[in-house]
């Protein structure tokens, strides 16, 4: 689909001159890149969010729009925690409206399997003090009245909450710039400069940029341009397809998913829906590089991953895609501004299907728009927030892993301490880069 927000490079919203010199430079600007500027900014660094497209045009604007605390990794849970309140104050902060609205978040479940594994993750959210809670069966056809189900319960955090991406992304982006940003679209950063083992800068398609210290914030092209350095980062991307329906009445004012459905109402009176949890996945050269590290993302994930053949050109781990260039030419995310793959219809159709069966009264939903995105993931689905150890003055913040929009906010707060060598308030540990080489086989935590 070729008229999604932000894939039109006729209409750049930020060309600010590139400086010769500045505190930090930011590779990417999707949610994690933009509110860590946006933080470092406060703090009067002078800092730079290089994008290659347009900012918010991946992962960032194309997400479901979830502010969810619910079924957290608990090493994510206290950041997300803090990511749910910054989103409260963010929202009165923009001066524009993003549709943020607290209407919680529900899961559906249809075995009692699914509904146990629930009731497992229910102490870590006491611990943080989140207001999750396990719902009966009746509970359930209380909040979703007139719908045809079999859940035998669910799970409810009446504190999470909502917010459009393609408008709140952007707003931020222009809250950075408000805070003393420099941002620039159409920017892609070709390569690090390092001088005496230590990051001295950036080669961008528009020159160098003198700084010590960069934060490689790219989302699904981290890996990329981490290996192109010399750094091995085990990532990969899954095709996520989503759509926006016409108007309909309201059958739930939050998310709500199980694993074939999930939906949420927006601020046109639309729904975004998808098919639960389920993925395409391209098999390109990464694909069998870090299979080992993915084994345990492979088993638990065959159910739910259609696999596809070739990854196609252009793509982050294409088959065709460069992954070694030098400074003065050009790379792979000048070819690629703006990924925008082509959704995959019979997972969206099976998903309009299960809506129209849920809510048969209101008919099957009409589609007004459909999409794709790019979700980059780690083996264990929780990001690297970290300083790479071999390379003094780099900073990682990728991996989001599926769930970096409603965190993203509490990300850049995180990852804006990390530059500035302060006490984060959060252990860690658990997104360290070095983790991938411990010999531990890292299994996706008890995150759903
Ligand atoms: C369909 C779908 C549904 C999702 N639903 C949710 C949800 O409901 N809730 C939730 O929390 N999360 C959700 N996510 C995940 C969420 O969107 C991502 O985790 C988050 O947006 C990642 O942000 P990011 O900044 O790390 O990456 P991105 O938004 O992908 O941004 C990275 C940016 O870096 C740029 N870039 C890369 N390399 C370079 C370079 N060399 N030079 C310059 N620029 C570069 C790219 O162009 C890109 O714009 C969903 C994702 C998808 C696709």
């Amino acid at each position: 689909m070729s008229d999604f927000p932000f894939t039109d490079l006729s209409r750049l919203e930020h060309q600010d001159a590139l400086p010769e010199a500045c505190d930090t430079l930011i590779i990417g600007g999707g949610i994690a890149g933009v509110m860590t500027g946006y933080f470092l900014a406060k703090q009067g660094q002078r800092v730079v969010v290089c994008e290659k497209g347009r900012i918010a045009g991946e992962q960032s604007s194309r997400n479901w729009g979830w502010i969810r605390q619910q079924g957290r990794h608990p090493a994510e849970l206290p950041i997300m925690v803090e990511a749910n309140r910054l989103w409260h104050q963010l929202a009165d902060e923009v001066g524009e409206d993003i549709g943020f609205k607290t209407t919680g978040i529900l899961y559906m479940a249809s075995e009692q399997s699914e509904l146990e594994t629930y009731e497992r993750w229910l102490p870590f959210a006491r611990q943080a003090g989140v207001d999750s809670r396990a719902l009966s069966a009746q509970e359930m056809a209380d909040y979703l009245p007139g719908a045809r189900g079999n859940w035998v319960g669910g799970l409810y955090t009446p504190s999470d909450a909502r917010a459009e991406p393609w408008l709140a992304v952007p707003a931020l982006a222009r809250l950075a710039k408000r805070a003393g940003a420099l941002l620039r679209e159409h920017c892609a950063v070709r390569s690090l400069d390092i001088t005496a083992g230590k990051v001295s800068g950036v080669w961008t398609e528009a020159g160098r940029v003198r700084c010590n210290q960069v934060v490689l914030a790219g989302g699904a092209w981290s890996s990329l341009f981490a290996r192109a350095q010399g750094i091995a980062l085990p990532q990969l991307s899954v095709l996520a397809s989503a759509m926006a329906t016409n108007p309909m009445p309201a059958v739930f004012p939050g998310g709500a998913a199980d694993p074939a459905l999930a939906f949420r109402p927006r601020a046109d009176g639309g729904y975004s829906i998808a098919h639960g949890f389920s993925h395409d996945f391209y098999l390109g050269p990464d694909a069998f590089r870090y299979f080992g590290a993915f084994r345990e993302q492979v088993k638990s994930g065959l159910k739910t991953t259609r696999l596809r053949l070739a990854a196609p050109n252009g793509f982050p781990d294409g088959w065709g895609t460069a992954r070694h260039w030098i400074p003065s030419e050009e790379t792979p995310f000048e070819r690629m501004r703006v990924l925008n793959p082509a959704p995959n219809m019979r997972t969206l159709n099976a998903a309009l299907d299960r809506f129209a069966d849920t809510w048969p009264s209101l008919g099957r939903p009409t589609i007004r728009q459909a999409w794709a995105g790019m979700i980059d993931t780690l083996p264990d689905e929780i990001p690297v927030l970290d300083r790479v150890p071999v390379v003094p003055g780099l900073v990682i913040a990728t991996g989001l892993s599926g769930h970096g929009f409603g965190i993203g906010p509490a990300v850049g707060r995180v990852v804006a301490d990390l530059v500035m060598e302060r006490a984060v308030g959060h252990d860690l540990t658990a997104f360290s880069f070095n983790r991938f080489n411990s010999g531990r086989v890292l299994k996706p935590g008890l995150a759903f």
